[in-house]
């Protein structure tokens, strides 16, 4: 079953997408829907570290990690191990049918490992969607209110609860509609962007914030706030120190539940078991998913045990949630996050990656801010950094010119610009460096 190792080292043979992958690319088009868009169509077939290797042979530097997914590489030994043996053992039984010792102990492990040393319960389901969405109904549930705060830029999934929280119109949201109502948006926490300045950003927002909630929605009729403690898919934007606490405290004091979507910046993936850890916010219900294990599909919900208990037997569940291969290899992915210490790894990263986009700033004016914490690291790009417009045609340009030499990378942002960096953890130096030289030729191309 083992195939050859894969060298760490980027590979050009072809033009990028190369032919055989221009073939699939065709059939591609001819049989899935246009509605699921490849973002840089070399085909890829296998992958381990930081790199991916495509139908043309073409070895490809990942600094995206299918989105923050395969946080301990492609093909990581302890995962592939757990999984090979599990589904050999036993593939599917449905956990609410015939338990299993996986499920129990991955909400161990997440009981353990979230922010927090209070008593907590969690609960399996398949993606980030469905755990955010379980997280509304536990939240409901318990509280017996149904109003649900979430923030501009924020990213809950793209099913019609979580479409309701997700902030982006285009391309989630448009003619998808109508969502999910008692869904209510407040301005983010954003200090680039914050109209008195980004240093009146964590007191102003805060205020502004509760004061919404107030007078629109009243505290009352609010079941919960959630946020993306650095938030993903909307432009790794990072709160304020000291918002966070302050939005968590206020919560509390108002019987509101404070939701932490860890679902992109968990498991190591900032430096820290999850981002909430940095100012040591612990939130009522943490949303996980992405990083948990290893690339297969499962997610989490995590809560104080009698919020989790409150609910009636059967109220929560699903025919694949913590399917045994997944559990494994969310065990396996755990494990190897201990025994690597990618915590401490995902800070290195962050030197890395901050000592290359930093002389790009000092190079380019469009560079208008490096931000993010761990191998969660992204830069805004504006046209001007006086008026700080957008500048999405540079990012996509710049995006494109990476794709072209070999290195996977992948922009966010709800205006379109913002280039983010997911290397997995496991990636080594060289292939960080690398990636950064092509980044600055591409920029060097592209402005
Ligand atoms: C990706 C993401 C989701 C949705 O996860 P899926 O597995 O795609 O459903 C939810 N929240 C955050 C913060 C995410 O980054």
């Amino acid at each position: 079953m083992t195939s050859e190792p894969i060298e760490q080292w980027r590979i050009l043979r072809t033009a990028v997408p190369g032919p055989a992958s221009q073939a699939l690319q065709a059939r591609k088009l001819a049989a899935v829907s246009a509605g699921v868009s490849t973002g840089l169509p070399a085909y890829v077939e296998r992958g381990a570290g930081g790199i991916l290797v495509d139908a043309d042979g073409n070895q490809l530097i990942d600094f995206g990690s299918g989105i923050a997914v395969t946080s301990v590489g492609n093909g990581a030994p302890r995962v592939v191990q757990a999984v090979q043996r599990q589904i050999a053992e036993l593939t599917h039984t449905c956990f609410m049918v015939n338990p299993y010792e996986a499920y129990v102990a991955v909400c161990e492990q997440l009981n353990d490992l979230t922010p927090g040393d209070h008593d907590k319960r969690s609960a399996l389901f398949n993606s980030g969607a469905e755990a955010v969405e379980n997280a509304v109904k536990v939240a409901r549930h318990v509280t017996g209110k149904n109003a649900i705060v979430a923030f501009d830029h924020a990213y809950h999934g793209r099913t019609n609860l979580t479409l309701a929280m997700t902030a982006k119109n285009m391309p989630y949201k448009h003619r998808f509609g109508p969502f999910a109502n008692e869904l209510y948006r407040v301005p983010m926490a954003y200090p680039y962007r914050w109209p008195g300045g980004p240093q009146h950003c964590a007191d102003e927002a805060f205020g502004y914030i509760t004061d919404q909630i107030h007078a629109q929605i009243g505290e009352e009729n609010c079941a919960a706030v959630i946020i993306e403690p650095i938030q993903g898919e909307g432009g790794f934007i990072v709160p304020p120190r000291g918002f966070l606490p302050a939005l968590a405290q206020w919560c509390r004091e108002h019987d509101i539940l404070f939701v932490a979507d860890e679902v992109q910046s968990g498991f190591c993936r900032t430096g820290d078991w999850f981002a909430c850890d940095d100012e040591g916010v612990i939130p009522d219900l943490v949303t996980t998913a992405k990083g948990i294990a290893g690339g297969m599909p499962l997610s989490g919900l995590t809560g104080r045990a009698e919020l989790m208990d409150s609910i009636h037997p059967g109220g929560l569940g699903g025919t694949y949630g913590g399917n045994p291969v997944s559990c494994v290899a969310a065990l396996a992915s755990i494990e190897t996050m201990r025994e690597l210490d990618l915590a401490a790894r995902a800070r290195e990263i962050e030197t890395i990656l901050r000592a290359g986009l930093d002389k790009l700033a000092a190079a380019y004016p469009q560079v208008g801010e490096i931000r993010g914490r761990g191998a969660m690291i992204a830069m805004e790009l504006v046209a001007d950094p006086e008026t700080k417009a957008p500048a999405a045609a540079l990012t996509t340009a710049v995006n494109k010119a990476c794709h072209a030499q070999g290195l996977v990378t992948l922009t966010c942002g709800t205006l379109g610009n913002v280039f983010r960096f997911l290397p997995p953890l496991t990636i080594g130096d060289d292939l960080l460096h690398e990636g950064l030289d092509i980044l600055a030729d591409a920029f060097a191309a592209s402005v």
